[in-house]
């Protein structure tokens, strides 16, 4: 009966992306609470991490190479700068898509996905499976993208930003948002 010693309470340092306004825009009241942990790992519990900041957004993806790789109906993607990811267990090991830009991570024992990279753009974040997240509704979608190949069972929540495609990062992010992703991707 080992002793177990207490976590302290966490503080999230960094930025905080989301003014109370744009989160009441974008309908995610979740997000208002902005200190919570967000601690993850793998079906095994090999790997382990935890975002130490806010997801810039997150994302619900509808698109058939979600479908596919996820063996489900949609993936949620937390978008975050790759340095507020903190690996705290394991090694993440990549699997490329041939003739994309995604490159997703998964765990080399359970298989189950981390996170995924998006070359360009996007490239200096990890978009990170909220649902390998402990506490996956501390996430909820911000947006719906590629809803044109959504199932078609799905019944979107009213009120959550859609786009048949992808979406026009200048009218959809809180100008904080904005300012993270080019803090991260300097020359991008
Ligand atoms: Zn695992
Ligand atoms: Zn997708």
């Amino acid at each position: 009966m080992g002793r177990t010693t207490p976590r302290p309470a966490m503080t999230i340092e960094g930025p905080i992306p989301w003014s109370s306004d744009k989160v009441a825009q974008l309908g995610n009241v979740g997000r208002e609470a902005i200190a919570m942990s967000h601690e993850g790992e793998c079906s095994c519990g090999s790997i382990r991490f935890e975002l130490t900041a806010e997801p810039m957004i997150v994302h619900a993806c509808h698109c058939t190479r979600c479908q596919r790789a996820t063996g489900s109906a949609f993936v949620i993607n937390a978008v975050v700068e790759k340095a507020a990811v903190a690996l705290l267990s394991g090694a993440p090991r990549a699997a490329h898509f041939e003739g994309t830009r995604h490159t997703a991570y998964f765990c080399d024992d359970c298989g189950t996905y981390v996170w995924s990279e998006y070359a360009g753009g996007f490239g200096a974040c990890w978009f990170v499976r909220v649902g390998a997240l402990n506490d996956p509704g501390a996430c909820p979608p911000d947006v719906h993208i590629f809803t044109s190949t959504k199932q078609a069972w799905l019944v979107l929540p009213e009120g959550v930003p859609r786009f048949d495609e992808f979406y026009d990062l200048n009218s959809v992010w809180p100008q904080a948002a904005l300012d993270r992703l080019r803090a991260a991707a300097p020359t991008g």
